[in-house]
């Protein structure tokens, strides 16, 4: 399926990256949401996490490595981060391709906790 994230990897849309491999990218948010905002996406097409097959927890695990990898560049692995997985209307999902947010660099007001 289209959307602005297959654009992305495809490169007809420019993004600013901070990690690319095969199977991840991962971008800056054009709508910065704190003063570090990464998104980071499977190449695959995945809409959503309720699309997430057994087959694909090795990449799962793998944007999760890549996560803790950019924090640690990006200087918030000790300040703190959080990852965050938007599925579905009551989410507010907005792109129907599987990503993660990486939030950091200021205190993050508390959706739960
Ligand atoms: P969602 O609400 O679906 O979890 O988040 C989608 C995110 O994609 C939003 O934070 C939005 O700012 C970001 N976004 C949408 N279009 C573009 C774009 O063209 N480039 C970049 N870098 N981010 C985008």
């Amino acid at each position: 399926m289209e959307t602005v994230f297959s654009k992305i990897i495809e490169g007809t849309i420019p993004s600013k990256k901070v990690f690319e491999n095969e199977r991840i990218l991962a971008f800056y948010d054009i709508e910065p949401a704190a003063p570090v905002h990464v998104l980071i996406i499977p190449k695959k097409f995945i809409a959503s996490m309720n699309d997430v097959t057994p087959e694909d927890l090795p990449l799962i695990g793998e944007i999760h490595a890549v996560a803790q990898q950019i924090a640690i560049e990006l200087g918030i692995a000790e300040t703190g981060y959080r990852l965050i997985n938007n599925c579905g209307p009551d989410s507010g999902q907005a792109v129907p391709h599987l990503h993660y947010h990486l939030l950091g660099g200021a205190k993050l007001g508390a959706l739960v906790g």
